[in-house]
């Protein structure tokens, strides 16, 4: 039931698992991170306490400057490691972390599954990164907007946050209904995701709390920019 993010200079594995500890009073049942580094994607997530994905990562390869970690409340499926947040697109390509229902996800899990993806787990969760990689694919954009068109698909509540491993300079975060807060660090060079200031609040002041119904795109050494998700004209 909580989110936590870094991309920046920093090594992100010590500030994700020192953040999902902060926001153990939530409550959960599982907890997962997901990082990249020069080998490409690195995935830990079990049922169980953050120690015990303390304990999966240790010695493992933790290295890297782009991490996301999530502590599970499960709605749909039940706790258990294939689960666990993160999730990844069919590609490979594409990660998530999410807090929240997708009310509709059994509507868009039978169309994509007449397309051709393939699920590993029970949750909600996983028909949503594999919708954002249908609409990428078929409309050829960045993630940003398959991120706000697979959005406007959706009923339900949600705070997620998505990244590319490909393209490892970027995170899109977007609400409804479930809070989620953007530390920003000097002149951009570093950015924290969080579902309260808690996890970030020794690195940086300077944060912002998305309303509901938007979405920002986080890129190294640019300011953050916010959409709403239902304005097509933007994003
Ligand atoms: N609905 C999602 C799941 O069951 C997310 C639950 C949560 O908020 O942790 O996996």
């Amino acid at each position: 039931c909580g989110i936590v993010g870094y991309l920046g200079f920093r090594k992100a594995y010590p500030i994700v698992i020192n953040g999902l500890q902060r926001l153990e009073y939530r409550g959960y049942d599982s907890a997962g991170v997901v990082l990249t580094n020069k080998k490409g994607m690195q995935l830990y997530k079990t049922k169980g306490k953050v120690a015990e994905l303390k304990k999966l990562a240790e010695n493992k390869d933790i290295d890297g400057n782009l991490a996301l970690g999530h502590t599970r409340w499960a709605t749909h499926g039940i706790p258990n490691n294939e689960n666990s947040h993160p999730h990844v697109s069919s590609s490979g390509n594409l990660v998530i972390v999410h807090n929240g229902i997708i009310e509709n996800y059994n509507t868009l899990k039978k169309e994509l599954l007449t397309r051709g993806y393939t699920f590993k787990s029970e949750t909600d969760t996983e028909v949503l990164i594999n919708l954002i990689e249908e609409v990428k694919t078929t409309n050829n954009c960045k993630l940003g907007k398959a991120v706000q068109l697979a959005l406007t698909n959706v009923v339900g509540a949600y705070a997620i946050a998505v990244f590319d491993v490909t393209k490892p300079d970027e995170i899109i975060v977007a609400r409804l209904g479930s809070p989620i807060a953007i530390g920003i660090g000097e002149n951009s060079q570093e950015f924290f995701v969080a579902s309260d200031a808690s996890p970030f609040i020794e690195y940086t002041k300077d944060a912002v709390y998305l309303d509901d119904e938007e979405l920002a795109i986080i890129k190294l050494g640019r300011d953050i920019k916010i959409h709403k998700i239902q304005d097509d004209s933007e994003v």
